[in-house]
């Protein structure tokens, strides 16, 4: 994934102060290549990284996240900037009937996805929804909509043999005005190839129905093409957004950055399936997420940001640096680590984790936490400057205090004893910035 190829690149510059430009520059060669992995269009993922270039260089590294994953974070900010970062709404609040039409290539999926969206606009919103086939291109088309309205139980305007497109988009229309319908969806025809004719007739139809959406179906597996295909539709018909289709076949999203950087226009839903209710809004995150295949990173860098105090930080980098570890600093540790969602969120998202997260459920997970926090502050301050004073007498007046026992004392001192020790090699390694974060 582009977050183990970040940390190969990064492993030399760990902790270093501000990305440099020629750090950035080496990093982005990976993200160029993840993101033409992910199938996005190739001037696309160029402007893209020019851009976040940009943006990163200079930025200082925050001491707790490696220069790798700060950068898959602030690539991971980019796109969801590029793509939205909230699931788009239909625009229908206007003088029903609103007109919803669907635009694109033949079998981008666009009678599927009109009888989806029917479907799911009767059943989440309660909206009254009419259908109408305007593809007198294909054979039995007309057909093929009033066959998914009987199984959506969705209203299809009646065929009549003959008409152009405009003509049944007008019957259409008076239509579902006299009879009080909320929603008109025209599912419309396509070509293989981008046409001028078919321009012609997209345009003609949107004049006399005035849709409040013009919806651009755009097949998400077709890659490098759709982008061509979308700069032509959103060139002539006046596109209010797209929907992707088929993204159950593809795990890499890519082509939803390209829609959206050549269109302008957000991409509200994604087809996942051939079934009826195959059909979500589009998470932009989600798919951020995916373009990247970056896991839990993101998170993890976020709650890193949110919750280390710089002070913290600084106090705590420089009496490991001594060699000091007391119960201060432990508890200090203690309280990130709970800031940070407790020991299952943190282990969960660090590779290799998974074991110290049993043992830590094991011992009773996050309450042991506030257990220790408790005991720390029964302490006397020399006392936590100077554990080993705490003898069983001692002891005793700590477990008191906490409302533990002895033996919870003892656990308390054997771990701090684990982590000064862990502290201790750590330094000795010289890789102490990169994990301190990560340990909590
Ligand atoms: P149109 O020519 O644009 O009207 O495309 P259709 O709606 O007729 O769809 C063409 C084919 O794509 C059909 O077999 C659909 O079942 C299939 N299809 C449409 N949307 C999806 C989707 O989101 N996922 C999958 N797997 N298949 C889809
Ligand atoms: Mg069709």
């Amino acid at each position: 994934s582009l977050s183990d190829r970040l940390g190969g690149v990064f492993e030399r510059l760990r902790g270093r102060g501000a990305l440099s430009e020629a750090d950035v520059r080496t990093a982005m060669r990976e993200v160029r290549i993840a993101l033409l992995e992910a199938d996005v269009a190739l001037p696309v993922a160029r402007d893209f990284v020019e851009k976040v270039t940009e943006q990163a260089v200079g930025q200082n590294v925050l001491r707790s996240v490696t220069p790798g994953q700060q950068v898959v974070k602030i690539v991971h900010d980019a796109l969801i900037d590029m793509l939205g970062s909230d699931t788009a709404e239909l625009e229908l609040g206007v003088t029903p009937p609103a007109v919803i039409m669907l635009v694109g290539l033949q079998g981008s999926g666009k009678t599927t996805t009109t009888a989806k969206l029917a479907r799911l606009l009767a059943k989440s919103q309660g909206k009254k929804v009419m259908m109408a086939s305007l593809d007198v291109n294909r054979p039995a088309a007309q057909e093929q909509l009033a066959v998914l309205g009987t199984q959506t139980d969705t209203v299809t305007l009646p065929i009549v043999a003959g008409q152009t497109p405009v003509e049944i988009a007008r019957r259409a229309l008076s239509s579902a005005k006299l009879q009080g319908f909320d929603v008109l969806m025209l599912d419309t025809a396509g070509r293989l190839h981008v046409d001028q004719a078919l321009m012609d007739e997209m345009k003609a139809v949107a004049d006399i129905a005035t849709p409040a959406e013009i919806l651009l179906v755009v097949d998400s597996l077709t890659g490098q093409d759709a982008v061509n295909v979308a700069s032509s539709f959103s060139e002539q018909v006046p596109l209010t957004g797209v929907i992707l289709t088929r993204m159950d076949g593809d795990a890499r999203g890519g082509a939803a950055l390209s829609m959206r950087a050549v269109t302008g226009k957000p991409i509200k839903f994604a087809g996942m399936g051939e079934k009826l209710d195959a059909i979500e809004p589009f998470h932009p995150k989600r798919v951020a997420g995916r373009i990247l295949g970056m896991g839990d990173v993101v998170s993890l860098v976020e709650r890193a940001a949110e919750s280390i105090q710089e002070e913290d930080a600084e106090r705590m980098a420089s009496r490991l640096a001594k060699g000091q570890f007391d119960m201060n600093d432990l508890r200090s540790q203690l309280a990130q680590m709970r800031r940070m969602g407790g020991i299952g969120a943190l282990a969960g998202m660090i590779p290799g984790m998974k074991k110290a997260q049993a043992a830590a459920e094991n011992a009773g997970g996050d309450k042991v936490l506030l257990r220790f926090d408790a005991m720390i502050t029964s302490m006397t301050p020399k006392e936590r400057a100077k554990p080993e004073l705490l003898n069983a007498k001692r002891k005793i007046r700590v477990a008191k205090g906490s409302g533990t026992t002895v033996q919870d004392v003892n656990k308390l001192l054997k771990m701090h004893q684990e982590m000064a020790t862990a502290m201790k090699r750590l330094r000795k390694m010289g890789g102490l910035k990169g994990v301190l974060g990560m340990l909590g």
